[in-house]
């Protein structure tokens, strides 16, 4: 490609985005414009000088060239936000295959209207003394709500309002009859004109163990060198990883420098939250989703502004544009939400490292089961790894109880509680205890097991669990493999051979049956659709409530429950068999999850994991809590058939509005790559599986077909997105429409 032309945005805050214009290079700034230069255009009929912002150099010419005007110069200057993100929405373009609209989108916030920018803070107006009082009084009437604002109350004079109404979950009508009361007062003000310091209460601050410290050292001194590199911190939960963070945060407020905090929003509770800002005040600011664009727009302002040092947030708070970024923290790195469903569907992970380099920062990743991705890197060398490995605050390991199902069966129990998990429930029951009760249900699982042997129908190419599909058949969602129902086990000839339908409801309908005098309280993706519902189902139990909390992955992340001796897995297999190579990495992370949630407070915990394969070594390592066992025996199934970490993969989708179209594009771009690559396949150890329907084969009337090239290096699965991407652009496609997604975490 010569870069002839020039795609260029002229006001980019706003959504002008959509519309950019295109230019010509002249000849003296040839090989000197990139995406993210700023340069002097002409534009309109006046030809009036403006300056716009380069997205892209190509040579597609998407106007008639005579008509074309020229760049005048170059903007010379400091490098703006702007252009950072601009270069940032590039690299997501190229390295994950979008258009560079949808990149753009992602990298910058739209301003959707002007307004006054206002911040909203409750003071506390009462003393100490009354405060207490009132919080005592709230706790008696069990108004846990209002029992929350004032226990913060009773340590920060004041709080942001959004924070309160937002994690917090206290409703605008309780924060009214304390104002009311005279006990506090809602005050709005200017951000700009007047903002308001809370004095730092660096009494929370702990002083740090040593391995503690040396972690924070070793990132620090390594940054003041310029020795920025990727940082995985491997800790279980409660070993000191938030303290950490903390401290190196306030080495780079020290140094002058901005720090990104990821947490899964599932994850960030108001305790942690309140850590944050009971350390770094009003420097501190908070994203999440339900925030709305302007809202999140304004968030930017004051980062770009100096008013903040610290961003917490999910994975689009990477894209705050403070001018100086000094680190990257992203906690439970091993997230599934880390990674983006929509076009780009881009990592925080590798983005975060991208962003790192361009402004001279570091990352840190920590996680109790580190993903394969990032442990892989650390034992290559290429991210440096920190080990924390006891708990600060006490508290034992659990003891883990595994429960061979099939051995129920054959005792004659087709109940859903195994005779063990039966008893300890009834212990707890009668000593007041709470329990937990866990099903990793995670997407699609409609895998067939014999619950005789613990067979699962596997696909005989990749190693993955077939899916039960409408009519009993058995399919393969890499390859499209498929087969008949079977009604006899192929191994022992067992008619217990069936597929797997388990939801919350079920098992709280079991509980009540089996365990009528039970207080149950059920957390799910239906129970939690209301914004404060899922804060709400929490703070229930942690105030004793209820006797048994019933749950998807939802109750096992990062919650504290002191008075939670018991955890059962109802069906540790129900995510061991989705059909898709991470099965057994998601398996043990919510494995060790869900054990961790045992025992935290004084008395010891146990957990039964209910299976029918005990022997499976997620099971096994996770009953053991042995991470550095399950990685091994991981890391030779990927090895094998060549699955991430041990390659790289790109699925390619294609979503099609008539069958047959799509089925023949994906067998001509599948045909594409299997052709131009043919010769080397063996050599770059490359493989194309598929075309096959897609898991879903139709949404809303969209029929969907995929294919996945596997290879040991990711760059030229990126030329094949290119080239790929030339064809889509001269079929001009108009029903059909094809993603790609690198390094998939779902299947499709
Ligand atoms: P993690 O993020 O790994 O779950 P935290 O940083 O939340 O761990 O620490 C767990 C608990 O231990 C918290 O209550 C925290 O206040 C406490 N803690 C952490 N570091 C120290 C320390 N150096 N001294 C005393 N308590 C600590
Ligand atoms: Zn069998
Ligand atoms: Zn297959």
């Amino acid at each position: 490609m010569e870069g002839n032309y020039a795609n260029i945005i002229v006001d980019i805050s706003h959504e002008k985005v959509d519309r950019p214009f295109q230019y010509k290079i002249p000849e003296k700034l040839k090989g000197k414009i990139e995406a993210g230069t700023c340069v002097q255009v002409p534009f309109g009929k006046g030809n009036k000088l403006l300056k716009g912002y380069v997205i892209e150099v190509t040579d597609r010419v998407e106007y008639a060239v005579d008509r074309l005007k020229e760049i005048v110069r170059i903007e010379e200057g400091a490098v703006s936000a702007e252009a950072n993100a601009i270069k940032l929405a590039w690299w997501m373009k190229t390295t994950y295959g979008s258009t560079m609209i949808q990149s753009l989108k992602t990298v910058l916030p739209v301003k959707k209207e002007v307004r006054q920018l206002l911040k909203k803070t409750i003071k506390r107006l009462a003393g100490k003394e009354e405060i207490l009082f009132e919080r005592n009084e709230a706790a008696r009437k069990h108004q846990t709500a209002k029992e929350r604002l004032l226990t913060e109350l009773l340590e920060m004079e004041e709080l942001p309002y959004e924070l309160v109404t937002g994690k917090l979950g206290v409703s605008p009508a309780t924060i009214k009859s304390l104002e009311r009361q005279s006990l506090i007062k809602i005050q709005t003000q200017n951000y700009y004109r007047n903002p308001v310091k809370i004095e730092n209460t660096q009494g929370e601050k702990k002083i740090l163990s040593s391995r503690q410290q040396q972690i924070v050292d070793a990132v620090l001194s390594d940054h003041d060198q310029g020795q920025t590199g990727t940082y995985l911190v491997h800790g279980i939960t409660g070993s000191g990883k938030t303290e950490v963070y903390m401290e190196m945060i306030d080495g780079m407020i020290k140094r002058k420098k901005a720090s990104i905090v990821l947490i899964p929003e599932i994850a960030l509770t108001y305790q942690t939250l309140m850590r944050f800002y009971r350390r770094f005040g009003d420097r501190v600011s908070v994203m999440n989703s339900t925030l709305s664009n302007g809202e999140k727009y304004d968030q930017f302002e004051r980062a770009k502004k100096g008013e903040i040092d610290v961003i917490i947030g999910p994975r689009s708070a990477l894209f705050t544009p403070f001018p100086q970024i000094g680190l990257i923290i992203i906690d439970e790195e091993h997230e599934n939400s880390y990674k983006s469903e929509t076009m780009p569907k881009y990592h925080a992970r590798e983005t975060a490292i991208e962003i790192a380099k361009m402004h001279g920062a570091s990352v840190v990743l920590g996680s109790a089961t580190p993903s394969m991705e990032a442990y892989y890197r650390a034992k290559t060398g290429e991210y440096k790894l920190f080990t924390l490995n006891e708990r600060l605050t006490g508290g034992k390991l659990p003891l883990v109880h595994t429960v061979d199902l099939r051995e129920e069966l054959k005792q004659g129990n087709r109940s859903i509680f195994s005779e063990k998990l039966t008893q300890l429930l009834e212990e707890r029951l009668e000593n007041k205890q709470q329990t937990m009760l866990f099903l990793n249900r995670r997407g699609y699982a409609g895998f067939v097991s014999c619950r005789a042997c613990g067979l699962v129908m596997k696909c005989p190419h990749c190693d993955v669990s077939l899916s039960e599909h409408k009519g009993g058949r058995l399919v393969c969602h890499y390859c499209g493999y498929e087969q008949p129902a079977v009604n006899k086990c192929p191994s022992c000839g067992s008619k217990y051979i069936l597929g797997f339908r388990a939801g919350t409801e079920q098992v709280e309908e079991q509980v009540k049956k089996q365990f009528p005098q039970a207080r149950v309280l059920r957390m799910d993706a239906d129970t939690t659709k209301k914004k404060e519902s899922y804060e709400q189902i929490l703070s229930a139990f942690a105030n004793k409530e209820a006797d048994i909390l019933v749950g998807t992955q939802m109750i096992v992340k990062g919650h504290d429950f002191p008075a939670v001796t018991v955890v059962g897995v109802l069906l540790a297999d129900l995510s061991l068999h989705v059909s898709d190579y991470m099965a057994a990495e998601r398996t043990f992370q919510l494995l060790t999850q869900a054990a961790g949630r045992a025992g935290r407070g004084r008395q010891p915990g146990e957990v039964v994991i209910q299976t029918y394969q005990p022997e499976h070594y997620s099971i096994v390592h996770a009953a053991e809590q042995n991470y550095e066992a399950f990685y091994e025996a991981e890391m030779c199934y990927r090895e094998m058939l060549s699955y991430p970490p041990a390659a790289h993969m790109m699925a390619v989708q294609i979503m099609a509005k008539e069958e047959e179209k799509g089925e023949a594009l994906a067998e001509h771009f599948s045909g594409i790559i299997k052709e131009e690559y043919k010769d080397r396949a063996a050599a770059l150890r490359l493989s194309v599986i598929g075309p096959a329907k897609a898991g879903i084969g139709k949404i809303n009337d969209i029929y969907r077909f995929v294919f996945y090239v596997k290879c040991k290096e990711y760059k030229y699965l990126t030329q094949m997105k290119d080239k790929l991407e030339e064809e889509i652009f001269t079929l001009q496609l108009k029903n059909e429409m094809v993603q790609f997604d690198f390094d998939p975490m779902n299947t499709f």
